[in-house]
């Protein structure tokens, strides 16, 4: 069934408030990590909004680089260097050069909305490309006795931590690569006694600031997530019918008119259908209103058991009325899923001693094969058209509307197929 996720399992999916292990979000080692699931659906979540904070640090280290260019081949007097076949010139240039596009790739991506799933592994690389060429850089000026800022260095760390899609531990695993790099570098790098000293200074600086970067780093995601547990409970229970735990009638609807849309434009085949509790304003009156919510839960938990597939939904629409919606399924399909349910109903057993008709509690479904044209209410309709003239034929069992156009529809659908 659709990914609402409490629409089908409420005593596991519906959680206590405050019960963190019932939401999902045991949290791991890290203190941060969920459980896979939540996991991989927080991390597209949280790109998502990232994208457009991702893009501006992106931007701006681009002209911050570009300037950096500018700089460093004047001051290195770049062609006269590359023309007399100075090594070490030649691989600045080339790391910047190979910085510059490694960082114009992603900056492409996000503009054009074009993001592969894997887009944190380039930004992970682009970061760690721009921490080692300044490392080395910054290195070089000093060798040749030139006035340089190794200490920007603090500066690239703290930048790593920036809201790029990247979560605190992909961070931080680049701000120690860049720290660990920059000083095995360094002391392989530069030999003078007191340039090492320089350096080894820098070096605690350095993880000292990865430190306190994480700290900060840490925290803020934990609220993020916090955040997204938060906004995710409360879609959950906005959608979710307190009584039953299955969808709401809101939740329903939202999926039915998504689903419809989905479905004309592919082409495929859907069954609409309105469930409705035979003769439950008499077992109500019977048996009260308490053991009336009881079988209505229990009717909700034999629907929600039905085998429902992803696009599939079920939802509570009110009262003792529940709406259904088949994905992929022709009416001989719909019909046999849907008898099924009437007899997985009857197959409970809950007495009815007041029924005129039976003696335990039965249901009635009005059907309507979606005709690849009409909206949600106009199928909703003809499903409920069937549902009376249902419940006039006795109870107990699936009408279907009559005027389906759905053979139409798919015939179509085929030919521009
Ligand atoms: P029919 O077979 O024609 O559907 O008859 P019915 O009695 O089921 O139909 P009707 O619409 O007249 O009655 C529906 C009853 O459902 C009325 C109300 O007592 C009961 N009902 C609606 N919502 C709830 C609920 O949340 N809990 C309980 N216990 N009963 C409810
Ligand atoms: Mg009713
Ligand atoms: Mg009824």
């Amino acid at each position: 069934m659709h990914s609402l996720r409490n629409n089908l399992a409420p005593e596991r999916e519906v959680p206590a408030e405050g019960d963190a292990a019932r939401t999902g979000a045991v949290r791991r080692l890290d203190g941060l990590r969920f459980e896979p699931k939540l996991e991989s659906e927080y991390r597209l979540h949280m790109r998502a909004d990232q994208q457009t904070s991702t893009l501006v640090c992106l931007v701006t280290a681009l002209g911050i680089w570009l300037v950096f260019i500018g700089l460093d081949f004047t001051r290195l007097d770049g062609w006269a260097a590359l023309a007399a076949g100075d090594l070490d010139v030649a691989v600045a240039i080339a790391l910047r050069l190979a910085t510059l596009a490694a960082l114009l790739i992603p900056i492409c991506m996000l503009a054009t909305e074009r993001l592969p799933r894997a887009d944190h592994r380039l930004s992970m690389l682009v970061l760690a490309l721009i921490g080692g060429t300044c490392a080395f850089i910054a290195n070089m000026f000093k060798l040749r006795g030139l006035p340089q800022a190794d200490i920007a260095q603090l500066v690239i760390i703290a930048a790593v931590f920036l809201p790029l899609g990247l979560t605190f531990l992909q961070s931080f695993g680049v701000a120690l690569f860049i720290a660990v790099f920059t000083t095995g570098l360094g002391f392989a790098m530069l030999g003078e006694p007191a340039h090492l000293i320089e350096h080894g200074r820098l070096s605690v600086l350095l993880f000292f600031a990865v430190f306190v970067s994480a700290v900060g780093a840490w925290l803020r995601e934990r609220a993020q997530r916090d955040q997204f547990l938060l906004r995710r409970l409360l879609h959950d229970r906005a959608m979710s019918d307190s009584l039953t735990g299955i969808a709401n009638r809101r939740g329903f609807e939202e999926h039915a008119v998504s689903a419809l849309q989905q479905a004309r434009r592919d082409g495929v085949p859907v069954v609409f259908a309105i469930l409705d509790v035979d003769h439950f304003k008499r077992y109500n009156d019977y048996y009260g209103h308490q053991a009336g919510d009881a079988a209505l839960t229990l009717i909700a938990h034999a629907i929600a058991a039905a085998g429902w597939r992803p696009m599939d939904m079920a939802g509570r629409l009110g009262g003792e009325e529940f709406g259904l919606l088949l994905y992929d399924a022709t009416s001989e399909k719909g019909a046999a899923r849907l008898e099924g349910l009437v007899a997985a109903v009857e197959e409970l057993a809950i007495e009815h001693a007041a029924s005129p008709t039976t003696s335990h509690l039965t249901v009635s479904l009005g059907a309507a094969a979606f005709d690849g044209r009409e909206s949600a209410a106009e199928l909703y309709r003809r499903a409920d058209a069937a549902l009376y003239a249902g419940k006039a034929l006795g109870r107990n069992r699936v009408e279907f509307s009559p005027s389906s156009r759905q053979a139409a529809f798919l015939a179509e659908a085929r030919r521009r197929a």
